[in-house]
């Protein structure tokens, strides 16, 4: 029988396993029970749907034995078991990728980011064993096969003897070494301690063998040892438990039971609701971004319980895409045990679910804003954008839900802020909520258009993420005020004398700006004399709806159709750049075209966007330094 060598990730993630400094290695027991669980729940699935198939709640079980001499612990169950190809396809390569690609090296080698954040699965349990051994057989195969590995070298599969479906993880416990105690997986105290603290609420009973002793038949001081098979774990679902019974441990336990993530849940909101619709729900504001959150891999949902028996996975139907990060889980008496996909979209008991919960999340969503700031701030950090995003799609009509959940951060408070924040700040000749668009703070801040505006006293809101404007223009107002980018043509902020000073400007100078606009043709939609600069010679400035931080997010999409911004030039008319361009315009027209041509360009560079020829454009300076 030939050794199969391991996928090489798995490789790497087996000798981090066995070699793992990680402290919590008791993990490795929930690991293999929630996996017993889930193929229990496999089974249960099928019976669902099949009828030659029933489930008989009394056969269904997950049994830990030891032996102790043999140092060997077991854990079986009665679930959907493997073929000898699940066997090599699920124990051979390590089942979630991504979550490896994912983490740097450093984080890998420290072993204990991955395992704490991932877990990983079947995977962990070398890290208690030398050997393990897998013998399944499954449903409707009259076949059972023996998976054994000692670690990293690789697995050998072959076929073997096995009464009954399901699968049995057979472990040789590690001897002792130095300050580590692997004896304790052998114990049953442990062991049982170690099931009370992760699978408690695990649907399925956790059979174990537990000595005991007692006095012996007709004495009244003899004592014997007896052993007797007991459940361990109260299968009493949390969500049916009083939220007073519960700590904030026990959801924690739950959270990562359920492998809602890896990471601890931020926030916990246990439901219990009556009335029109009877259900149970909790649910999880995660910490930590899921790694593939913001790909298309990422389903959202919850689980889905009727009265107790889990129906569906992940209904998407009960989560709006804009809280598509809650993890969690929902029971209701209401609802029919065989309700098929198609009709449980269109359930009334349902959609009124679903609306209770979104009103809810958004509930403890603005008292986390309220009460804990930084810890709100942690968390729009990973998922604002996917607020956002919800305030853009459906053509704005969730903004109600969601603009108050927003953060911008602020020139003034230097920190993010709420557009609630914003408008009771403003003075009362303010128009505007003001904006400005860029890349990062850092270059907002230095935006020569946010000049006028900043030195008006008003505060500026930065928007750094490309969806920002997008979202912003279908709220149009809040509270009334409508959004104005730093850029756009009309600030209205200009005063009455400037208003007709630049007027005249524009007159004045209509031959020198005529003649400009010609050198620049379609580049720029007109050339006018700036009344926002103060101290920079020249910027971009927009007309009409599209920004040009638009047009540059729609260019960088696939597919675009090369959708530009009207952009205006403005010109620092008292700046002393100006004084030049107006001699060259009297005695030198070759030296102005050259001028017109630097200052677009750095207009260009200041917006961030792309110089079409940049060796024209170096050309172009040392050409004025001669
Ligand atoms: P995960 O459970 O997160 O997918 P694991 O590494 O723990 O990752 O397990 C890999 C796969 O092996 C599982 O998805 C499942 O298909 C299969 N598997 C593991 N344990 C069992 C079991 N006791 N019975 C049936 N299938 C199992």
């Amino acid at each position: 029988m030939s050794k199969k060598q391991f996928k090489a990730e798995s490789k790497r993630l087996l000798d981090l396993m066995i070699n793992s400094v990680y402290t919590h290695k008791e993990i490795f027991l929930r690991e293999l029970i929630s996996n017993a669980s889930d193929a229990i729940d496999k089974i249960y699935y099928k019976a669902l749907t099949d009828d030659s198939l029933s489930f008989d709640k009394d056969s269904y079980y997950i049994k830990i034995e030891t032996d102790k001499a043999n140092r060997v612990l077991k854990v079986s169950d009665t679930g959907i078991g493997m073929t000898k190809q699940e066997l090599e396809d699920n124990l051979g390569v390590i089942a979630k990728s991504g979550s490896l690609a994912f983490k740097s090296e450093n984080e890998i080698k420290d072993g204990y980011d991955i395992i704490g954040q991932f877990g990983v699965g079947f995977y962990s349990a070398f890290m208690v064993s030398e050997v393990v051994t897998v013998i399944s057989r499954a449903l409707g195969s009259s076949e059972a096969y023996k998976w054994e590995s000692k670690g990293a070298d690789g697995y050998t599969v072959e076929p073997c003897e096995k009464d009954t479906v399901g699968t049995d993880v057979i472990l040789k416990i590690k001897d002792n070494s130095g300050e580590e105690n692997f004896d304790e997986y052998l114990e049953e105290y442990k062991l049982r301690s170690i099931i009370k603290k992760y699978s408690d609420f695990i649907r399925y009973p956790i059979k174990m063998e537990i000595t005991g002793t007692r006095l012996k038949d007709g004495s009244d001081k003899e004592y014997e040892e007896y052993k007797e098979e007991q459940v361990i774990n109260s299968m009493v679902p949390i969500w049916n438990k009083n939220k007073n019974e519960l700590s904030r441990e026990d959801y924690e336990n739950f959270y990562s039971e359920k492998r809602y993530g890896f990471d601890k849940p931020m926030k916990h909101i246990h439901i219990s609701a009556e009335g029109t619709v009877t259900y149970n729900a909790i649910l999880f504001i995660p910490e930590k971004i899921p790694f593939d959150y913001y790909t298309k891999e990422y389903e959202k949902g919850l689980e889905l319980y009727s009265n107790g028996v889990l129906i569906m996975n992940k209904c998407a139907d009960l989560l709006p895409d804009y809280f598509s990060f809650v993890k969690g889980m929902v029971d209701s008496e209401d609802l029919s045990l065989n309700i098929s996909r198609e009709m449980l979209q269109h359930d009334r008991q349902l959609k009124f679910i679903a609306k209770n919960i979104k009103s809810k999340i958004k509930n403890e969503l603005e008292n986390l804003l309220k009460t804990e700031r930084d810890k709100y701030e942690e968390f729009y950090k990973s998922f604002g954008r996917q607020l956002k995003f919800g305030i853009y799609s459906d053509f704005g009509s969730n903004k109600e839900v969601l603009q108050d959940l927003l953060l911008f951060y602020s020139s003034k408070e230097k920190k993010p802020v709420t557009l609630d924040e914003y408008v009771s700040r403003m003075p009362e000749e303010q128009k505007y909520i003001y904006y400005a668009a860029g890349e990062s703070v850092e270059r907002i801040e230095k935006l020569p258009q946010a000049e006028l505006v900043a030195e008006k006293g008003y505060e500026i809101l930065f928007f750094t993420e490309d969806v920002d404007e997008f979202a912003i223009k279908m709220i149009r107002t809040y509270k009334d005020k409508e959004f104005k980018s730093v850029s756009s043509g009309d600030l209205g902020i200009e005063s009455e004398e400037n208003e007709s000073a630049s007027g005249v400007d524009d007159k004045d100078n209509k031959e020198l700006f005529d003649y400009m606009k010609g050198v620049l043709s379609d580049k720029v939609t007109a050339i006018r004399a700036s009344k926002r600069l103060k101290n920079h010679p020249v910027c971009l400035s927009n007309e009409g709806e599209l920004t040009i931080e638009m047009e540059k997010i729609l260019s960088s999409m696939p597919n675009n159709q090369d959708i530009k911004a009207d952009k205006v030039l403005e010109i620092n008319t008292n700046h002393d750049v100006f004084k030049t361009l107006k001699e060259a315009y009297e005695t030198d027209k070759d030296k102005l075209k050259l001028y017109t041509d630097l200052l677009y360009n750095q207009a260009l560079l200041i917006e961030g966007l792309p110089i079409k020829d940049p060796v024209e454009f170096t050309n172009n300076m040392w050409k004025v330094m001669l």
